[in-house]
């Protein structure tokens, strides 16, 4: 019989848990009952009562597993963590809120056992519902990061996606500590079919997302999957000195012909200030990769478990 792997994400998720595990178990049971499945609960370093509420679930469902990890690695960690020790034919990244539909899977696997896929993607039909300075920089993201990047990430993707073994072992492959998923899962190839949705709001709890760190992860996004960045400085550096050297030649031309009153203060503090800004916006995007290099070079681990009943 075909595996099914379920890999779940819950970072603080106690109300969510119980409401996601019932309406799943419901579709499995339903629509899916020709399928064995194991279903893995990875606890992000939650502070409430979600490691309990999953425990409770594996002790009545001999098919769940959890892994907890020591403090909150982020959902790109827990995500690699849950491949890491899936043992299915089929895997299925899902979250725990209900925004990504369990009624949707059953689609996504049929859409799979055509052959025709290695992997089913999901993505918001719109962006209805969306604050709309949310909606302003998602779209500007998208835009510039496809412009800079050679790996095409689709504007709206989630992370919602079912797969096969053979996609899950290159996405291991990628061991990289800065995990931008939806670069990763396209950098990886194979073939995917997309299915839309509309966007469903959380049931209950709240995101974890807050605008800046939404930001800061979309300039990851960009830093991962490009190094267009450091040939923008190189370009405004060199344009920048050129014209330098432009006003130094007719500077001295101007006063050799007409001597030298203080004039011109203004226009020297405004080319300087230019300037500064210049190199300073360059020395921010070379420390930019930098520290992500720093980081690579350290070879720390994704992830640390703190307890588990999975071998
Ligand atoms: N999540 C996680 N670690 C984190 C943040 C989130 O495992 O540090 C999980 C969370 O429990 C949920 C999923 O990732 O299952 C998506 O999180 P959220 O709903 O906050 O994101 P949004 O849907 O707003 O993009
Ligand atoms: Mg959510």
């Amino acid at each position: 019989m075909t595996l099914l792997s379920i890999v779940v994400p819950c970072y603080n998720e106690e109300e969510m848990i119980p409401i996601f595990y019932n309406e799943l178990k419901a579709i499995l049971n339903e629509k899916l009952s020709f399928y064995n499945y194991e279903l893995i609960f990875i606890d992000d370093g939650s502070n409430d009562e979600s490691l309990s509420k999953i425990k409770e679930i594996a002790k009545i469902d001999k098919n769940s597993y959890f892994i907890s990890f020591s403090r909150n690695f982020g959902k790109e960690s827990a995500i690699y963590a849950g491949l890491q020790s899936v043992k299915g034919d089929y895997i299925i990244i899902i979250d725990v809120d209900l925004q990504d539909p369990p009624s949707l899977i059953p689609k996504m696997i049929s859409c799979l056992e055509t052959g025709k896929y290695d992997s089913v993607g999901t993505k918001r039909s719109t962006r209805k519902g969306e604050p709309f300075f949310r909606s302003l920089f998602s779209n500007i993201f998208y835009k510039l990061i496809n412009k800079l990047s050679k790996t095409e990430i689709v504007s709206g993707a989630r992370d919602f996606r079912v797969f096969n073994r053979n996609m899950k072992d290159a996405i291991l492959k990628i061991s990289e500590y800065n995990r931008f998923s939806k670069g990763i899962f396209q950098w990886v190839g194979f073939k995917t079919k997309w299915l839309e949705y509309e966007n469903i709001q959380r049931k209950k709890g709240d995101s974890k997302w807050s605008f800046w760190k939404l930001f800061k992860y979309s300039l990851d996004g960009i830093t991962d999957f490009s190094t267009a960045l450091l040939s923008i400085s190189t370009i405004a550096g060199i344009i920048s000195s050129i014209l330098a050297f432009i006003f130094i030649i007719m500077i001295v031309i101007k006063t050799l012909a007409f001597g030298d009153a203080v004039a011109g203060w203004p226009s020297t503090i405004s080319v300087i200030l230019l300037i500064g800004g210049i190199q300073l916006f360059s020395i921010g995007i070379l420390g930019q990769y930098l520290s992500k290099t720093f980081l690579e070079t350290k070879n720390r681990p994704i992830y640390i478990t703190k307890e588990s009943n999975r071998k």
